[in-house]
């Protein structure tokens, strides 16, 4: 069942078209990413959901109704900025109760709500605090608290951790995620960081110049990418992309690897000689760029080797290299779109 329902909608400022056609279902209870790089229309999209946005053209739907043209706040969701736009004179008891004063709801049943959010997000030692005595992670928390005791429909959170340093964005990640579990609610999810998308999507849609390019899993979207602008998005570092005559061979780095690594293989292969130039040890993988024997090309090609496969390579040789060939993936030379598989000739 799709709680949020999208339908060709455009928003065009001027002659930039920040959004342009998109059609989406948000399917009830799951988290889904907007993923794309500055400029894509991510956060315009989510704006016109909200009603900060008024479209172009198009519809959009929440829980059957089309709201199209309702103000924010009667489409029953609730949104958590990147900035969190805490009351920085309110405690975090008060800002959490903000809407629901707001709504008129009676005090003893504002403390039992805010209580029972706090308890969940485990802030109740804060709720006499000023957002300032607060950290970044607490912060979000408290935005979240403020977001869910409204009991939204949905949740739209534009890029709510980027205010974290790396290692509080991957604790408040596993938070984030085990609470909209917990709680059940629909929530789309902005970012630009592809590995943010990737840990705590359910499903993913990733978006190019206003358009929606693919919606997958994280898995669709990163082994079976609809075009070369998704292949390369994913993944870090992203696939390798070789120009044939009339196609693109694409494969990801870490498919790319020594003949006996893959010899024991039963599957079928496909070999290149591959001339290794540079090798980054980065810990738990080794990180390869070279270049394909007999095929000229502009950029490296990379191989993502595990430190604990018991292979030596060395920069300057040449080795012979394999990919299986279920992990080949073809594309149009024109459009980039995914084509079907073909046999590889020399
Ligand atoms: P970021 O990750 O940088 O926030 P985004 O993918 O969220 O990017 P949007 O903020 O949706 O992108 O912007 C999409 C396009 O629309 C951009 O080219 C932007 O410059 C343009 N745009 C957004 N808001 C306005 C506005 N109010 N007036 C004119 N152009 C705008």
């Amino acid at each position: 069942m799709s709680v949020v329902e999208i339908r060709g909608i455009k928003k065009h400022f001027g002659d930039v078209r920040a959004v342009d056609g998109v059609d989406l279902s948000v399917h009830k209870g799951e988290l889904l990413v907007l993923l794309g790089p500055s400029g894509c229309g991510k956060t315009t999209l989510l704006r016109m959901i909200a009603g900060l946005e008024q479209p172009t053209g198009g519809d959009i739907l929440i829980g059957d109704e089309v709201v199209t043209n309702l103000p924010p706040r009667a489409r029953h969701i609730a949104m958590v900025f990147q900035s969190y736009a805490l009351y920085p004179h309110m405690t975090v008891f008060d800002n959490i109760a903000f809407p629901l004063k707001a709504r008129g709801i009676p005090k003893e049943e504002r403390r039992a709500k805010v209580e029972n959010a706090a308890g969940l997000l485990a802030i109740e030692s804060l709720l006499h605090r000023k957002p300032r005595q607060l950290s970044g992670g607490q912060r979000q928390r408290v935005a979240l608290a403020r977001a869910m005791v409204r009991s939204p429909r949905v949740m739209l959170l534009d890029e709510p951790l980027s205010n974290l340093d790396a290692q509080q964005r991957a604790s408040a990640r596993d938070e984030l995620q085990q609470f909209q579990r917990q709680m059940g609610i629909t929530t789309i999810f902005v970012t630009h960081d592809q590995i943010e998308a990737m840990g705590l999507g359910d499903r993913i849609v990733v978006m190019h110049d206003g358009q929606m390019r693919q919606v997958g899993t994280p898995q669709e979207v990163y082994y079976d990418s609809a075009d070369t602008f998704v292949a390369t998005f994913l993944g870090s570092p992203g696939i390798n992309l070789v120009h044939r005559a009339d196609y693109i061979l694409g494969f990801r780095p870490e498919h790319f690897l020594p003949k006996d690594v893959l010899a024991a293989d039963e599957e079928k292969c496909v070999s290149f000689t591959y001339d290794v130039t540079r090798i980054e040890y980065l810990g738990a993988d080794r990180l390869l760029y070279g270049n394909l024997v007999g095929i000229p090309s502009d950029v490296k090609t990379m191989s993502r080797l595990p430190t604990t496969v018991p292979v030596t390579v060395e920069a300057g040789q040449q080795y012979e290299f394999v990919i299986r060939e279920q992990d080949l993936r073809f594309f149009d030379h024109t459009t980039g779109k995914r084509t079907a598989p073909r046999e590889i000739g020399e």
